[in-house]
């Protein structure tokens, strides 16, 4: 298994923010990024190599697209899993490959291969009509988290429900789609684990994350996390058997509940970068994006050290427009900034790591 040589073109699929900041770094290595997207001149295409616009179900232009590049990666997790293998058909490797986006596009599924590698989750029903809902909050307690299956992210695709709601009017809100209805987790913090698996099987991770969500959007995370070593290192050994188990090429993130007593529960995984990690390319000696596009191209992984303690904010809506041009300031130039949309980010280093 060699590295790609300088000029090989890695291929990506989708063209937001992630694939933006990945692009760059591609760049920086001496790779051409080329894009796989719906919407023309995306964040990523604006900084890539080529563009291919599309949609993801053309599989023409994913044939194209794929005897263009040398290695394919994604930068979401709804990419149908027909897209990669329209890709692999012409012989172009995908990584991470398609086990990672089956097990993480539909929340059950992702629950149920989570618990079978004895990462625990929260308690959790299965709801595929509005009749299910009212004895699926009463078996988890009385209250819980009605969330669509598919197609959620940033909290949207999701509602509070309490015994004795209108049930059929949360069911609709949410697309009359199929569903899971979670138990809620009595958690003290959230963080996070992102971990990145090379070509051949090395595992770097970055210290787990401290990550505060309002409206189910994350607003800003922080490193060190208040937690326990000992609780660092159980939430990196689950991510760790995560990506082995999904036999998984690039950065991949755990999202956790931390209990009281530091029980870790897992609440999701994203098969790619992650909106927690944005802090560690100013304050670890190698950040997610470099991991990632280094782990794809088969090169040695960085040395993921925390060198720095940093707080990260999300920059939402117009927010991104106020700090634009401040210190430490990555703004995604995105055309529109639309309320609650993540238009750019802010990491500020608070001093040498502690
Ligand atoms: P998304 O895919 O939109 O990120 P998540 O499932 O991660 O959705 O939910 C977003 C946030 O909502 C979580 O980070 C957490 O703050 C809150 N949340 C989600 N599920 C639960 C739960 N079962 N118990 C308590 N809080 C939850
Ligand atoms: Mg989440």
């Amino acid at each position: 298994m060699s590295a790609l040589p300088p000029g090989s073109v890695i291929g990506m699929l989708g063209g937001g923010q992630l694939g933006r900041l990945m692009a760059l770094e591609a760049a920086r290595l001496g790779y051409d990024v080329h894009t796989f997207c719906p919407e023309p001149r995306s964040p990523a295409a604006r900084v890539s190599s080529a563009e291919t616009v599309a949609d993801y179900t053309n599989d023409a232009a994913l044939k194209a697209f794929a005897g263009a590049c040398d290695v394919v990666s994604y930068e979401f997790e709804n990419v149908p899993a027909a897209a990669v293998a329209a890709i692999e058909s012409v012989g172009v490797p995908v990584r991470p490959g398609v086990a990672a986006l089956e097990n993480s596009q539909d929340r059950k599924v992702e629950k149920e291969f989570l618990n079978s590698i004895e990462v625990p989750t929260v308690a959790f029903e299965s709801v595929h009509s509005p009749e299910n809902i009212q004895p699926a909050v009463e078996k988890l307690g009385g209250a819980g988290i009605l969330k669509r299956r598919r197609m959620g992210y940033d909290g949207k695709g999701q509602a509070r429900v309490e015994a004795g709601d209108d049930m059929a009017a949360a069911w609709t809100a949410l697309g009359s789609a199929p569903c899971i209805l979670e138990a809620m987790a009595p958690f003290k913090l959230e963080i996070s684990a992102i971990v990145a698996r090379g070509l051949s099987g090395e595992i770097a991770a970055f210290e787990p994350s401290e990550n505060g969500h309002a409206n189910g959007i994350l607003r800003a995370s922080h490193v060190p996390a208040s937690i326990r070593d000992e609780t660092r290192t159980r939430a990196i050994a689950s991510a760790t058997r995560l990506a082995e188990a999904l036999d998984y090429v690039g950065v991949i993130a755990l999202e956790f509940f931390v209990l009281d007593d530091e029980t870790l529960i897992a609440n999701e995984f994203a098969p790619r970068v992650h909106n927690s990690g944005h802090w560690t390319p100013e304050a670890c000696a190698t950040g997610q994006f470099e991991q990632h596009i280094r782990a794809v191209a088969g090169l040695p992984l960085g040395d993921p050290t925390r060198l720095f303690d940093a707080q990260m904010d999300n920059l939402l809506g117009d927010e991104a427009e106020t700090a634009f041009g401040g210190p430490g300031v990555t703004h995604y130039g995105k055309r529109e900034a639309k309320a609650g949309r993540k238009m750019g980010h802010v990491t500020r280093r608070l001093g040498p790591a502690t």
